[in-house]
């Protein structure tokens, strides 16, 4: 029995059924797109249809059940009477087939997510190799040159270079945003070719054993505007003073709003307008979040990232993203590529 179970044991008195995928994944190791498991005090069920049977004799830790295509209808015969669900994951209509078959429903919130929060070492291991696999890409990338290549080509060579240093997959689609369109945080790469004088955002990260990475930089091509090279500076200040306040038992939200504040207190006052981090493991975002409105504390062993950028609308955007590991009296940095204005050609 593995120790992410005994935890889930000690949170909650009914049984619980698991259909978080991601959250069945890791408590049992079972991949799958239609799964659920039942964590009970003596054993542990994964439930699943015959296209997951064969990994399902191969689960260590955890009897397989095998089910119908229509996984929740044909839970109720396998359920107690009584058990708890994720509140925040089951669907109102799956809620609704196992209440309506009498079962008793006892809600939990993030509760396996909560735990997912504070990494073993082995996951930490599992993180810190895919955090250096990005770090590589990062240092080859900066070798290339960007002008007369399109974002998307970009990105492209982004991937490639990520699966020629080691990653198994990506932890989210590769953004590359130059000039203009690097004011909008989270934008497609398109075909316009990057030209000289302009900022570029690189966000990327792979996945290694289903660990996620995830680390921005931001690289200029040549001459900058002085308010481009204003914003770059002020995120580089502001993304060291972010680091530098994280450390376990710290609110999440304190820490972005050092971050916020050092930003509103500069001329590019409301232009950070996202969140200063969030967690990084089986899921490139998950718990704790930074931002405002954070409930979180930051444990000792969590993995967030931090992130402040400045958007400039008509005029392009900087974002400078580190991954760092949590500790008890500061953090680890993952992503050690400099954070010092890259001139690519
Ligand atoms: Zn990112
Ligand atoms: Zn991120």
């Amino acid at each position: 029995m593995n120790g992410r179970v005994a935890r889930v044991r000690e949170l909650v008195a009914e049984p619980l059924l698991v259909t978080n995928l991601v959250n069945v994944r890791w408590l049992t190791g079972f991949q799958s797109s239609n799964a659920a498991a039942l964590v009970e005090p003596d054993r542990v069920r994964v439930f699943a249809d015959f296209r997951y049977a064969e990994q399902g004799r191969r689960l260590v830790g955890a009897e397989f059940v095998q089910t119908a295509r229509n996984l929740i209808g044909s839970l109720r015969e396998h359920l107690p009477p009584r058990i708890a669900f994720e509140a925040d994951h089951l669907t109102y209509d799956a809620y609704e087939t196992l209440a309506g078959a009498g079962l008793e429903l006892v809600p939990t919130k993030r509760l396996v997510v909560g735990l997912r929060a504070t990494k073993t070492p082995e996951e930490l291991a599992a993180i810190r190799a895919v955090a250096a696999i990005t770090d590589r890409m990062f240092a080859r990338l900066a070798e290339e040159p960007f002008v007369g290549r399109t974002e998307r080509e970009v990105a492209w060579r982004v991937e490639e270079l990520l699966h020629e240093e080691g990653a198994e997959g990506l932890a989210f689609p590769v953004i590359v945003a130059a000039g203009a369109n690097a004011a909008n945080p989270h934008t497609t790469p398109g075909d316009e070719r990057i030209e000289r004088g302009q900022l570029v955002i690189v966000d990327a990260g792979g996945t290694l054993g289903g660990f996620c990475s995830d680390c921005t930089r931001t690289f200029s091509t040549g001459e900058l505007p002085e308010r481009l090279r204003d914003a770059y500076e002020t995120v580089l200040r502001a993304q060291l003073a972010g680091v530098a306040e994280v450390r376990a038992g710290r609110a999440a939200r304190d820490v972005d709003a050092v971050v916020r504040e050092l930003i509103d207190s500069t001329g590019f006052a409301g232009m950070f307008g996202h969140g200063l981090g969030h967690g990084v493991g089986l899921e490139v975002h998950e718990a704790p979040t930074l931002r405002p409105e954070s409930e979180d504390t930051l444990a000792a062993g969590a993995v967030v990232s931090v992130e402040p950028g400045v958007y400039l609308p008509g005029e392009g955007g900087v974002r400078i993203e580190d991954l760092v590991i949590v500790t008890e009296d500061g953090c680890e940095i993952l992503s050690p590529f400099t954070k010092e204005l890259v001139e690519v050609s």
